[in-house]
C-alpha cells in the first residue's frame, strides 16, 4: 500500500479488498471514468437464453448443518456457521413475536442505540416496499443516500436494483427491500459482527412477517448473515437454497455490478431463476 495514503483510508481499502476476495475477485484495476459515469442500464447480457430449470423441491439444499453446494460435489459439504459458531444459531435465539407486524418491528427498534452504528447515522433505514411481497431483497447496509433519505437502495446501486426489478417484470413497490444493518456504517465499511448480530433479529422478523416465497441476498454480507456461513458467495451464488422453509438465492450486489458490468449476465441468469419460481415474465420491449 503506498505510504501517502492516510491510515483510515488504507483500512477502508483493505476492508473492501477483503470483501471482494470473499466474492472470489482478486484482480483489480481503477476505472478512471467510473465516478462520472451514469448508471448503466441493466441490460441483461443473456436476454435470449431460456430461463434455467429450477431444481425440484427435493433437490433444494438446506442451510446451516446440511447446506451443500448443489450440482457440484457428490457429498454435501456443510456450511460453516460464522456468527455464532459454538452457540445456538443467531436466529434460533430470536423469540417469535405473536401477531408480529412491520409496524411492531419498527416500533420495537425505536430510536435504536443498541450498537455503535447509531452514532453516525442520520436516519434508520428500516425497509421499503410491500408487506405482502413474494420477493424480498436483502442488501448489506445503507450508504450515504439511503442514510439521508431513510430509504434503502436509492443511490446508484439502488437505481440499478430498480432496473433489475423492472427487467424481471415487477415494480419496485411489489417487492420488499431491506438491509442486514439499518444504520449506515461509517464510510460505508462492512458491518462488523456485533452490529450484524444486534440488527439481524429485526431483519429476521421482517422476513417472517412478510413471508415471501423467495429471498434474494444481494452480496456476500446478506448471504453470509442469513445463511450463517463464512463461505465465499461464489461458492453458492445462483443456487437455490432452502432457508427457514423458503427459497433463498444469493447473487452479486448491484454495487459490485456497477464496478463489474461483465457480471450482469450472471446476475440476470440468477434473476431468471427467480422469475421462473415466481411465474414472472420479462416485459416486452417497446417497439420504436
Ligand atoms: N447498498 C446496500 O447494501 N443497501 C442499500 O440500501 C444501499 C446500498
Amino acid at each position: 500500500m503506498p505510504e501517502n495514503i492516510p491510515e483510515s483510508l488504507q483500512k477502508r481499502i483493505e476492508e473492501r479488498l477483503r470483501y471482494y476476495e470473499d466474492l472470489g475477485i482478486r484482480l483489480f484495476y481503477r476505472d478512471r471514468a467510473r465516478d462520472s459515469a451514469p448508471v448503466a442500464d441493466f441490460v441483461p447480457a443473456v436476454p435470449s437464453a431460456p430461463p434455467p430449470v429450477v431444481p425440484e423441491e427435493s433437490s433444494l439444499t438446506r442451510h446451516r448443518t446440511d447446506v451443500a453446494l448443489p450440482a457440484t460435489p457428490a457429498h454435501p459439504v456443510p456450511v460453516q456457521p460464522v456468527i455464532a459458531p459454538s452457540g445456538p444459531s443467531l436466529f434460533e435465539a430470536v423469540d417469535r413475536v405473536q401477531n408480529d407486524t412491520l409496524l411492531k418491528i419498527r416500533e420495537d427498534m425505536g430510536d435504536c442505540t443498541r450498537c455503535k452504528l447509531h452514532k453516525g447515522r442520520n436516519k434508520i433505514v428500516f425497509g421499503d416496499g410491500s408487506a405482502k411481497a413474494q420477493l424480498v431483497f436483502v442488501g448489506e447496509g445503507p450508504g450515504a443516500d439511503e442514510d439521508a433519505q431513510g430509504l434503502p437502495f436509492v443511490g446508484r446501486a439502488g437505481k440499478l436494483l430498480t432496473q433489475m426489478i423492472e427487467a424481471m417484470g415487477l415494480q419496485r413497490k411489489d417487492t420488499y427491500i431491506c438491509n442486514v444493518v439499518k444504520c449506515r456504517p461509517p464510510e460505508n465499511r462492512t458491518p462488523e459482527p456485533d452490529e450484524v448480530a444486534t440488527c439481524s433479529p429485526y431483519l429476521l422478523r421482517q422476513i417472517d412477517v412478510i413471508n415471501p416465497k423467495v429471498v434474494v441476498c444481494l452480496g456476500a454480507v446478506a448471504a453470509k448473515t442469513l445463511l450463517e456461513t463464512n463461505r465465499g458467495i461464489t461458492q453458492f451464488r445462483g443456487q437455490w437454497l432452502e432457508w427457514r422453509g423458503r427459497k433463498l438465492m444469493a447473487t452479486y450486489h448491484p454495487a459490485y455490478l456497477l464496478r463489474n458490468p461483465n457480471a450482469k449476465g450472471e446476475v440476470w441468469k440468477d434473476l431468471q431463476k427467480v422469475m421462473t419460481e415466481l411465474g414472472l415474465q420479462a416485459p416486452k420491449k417497446k417497439s420504436s
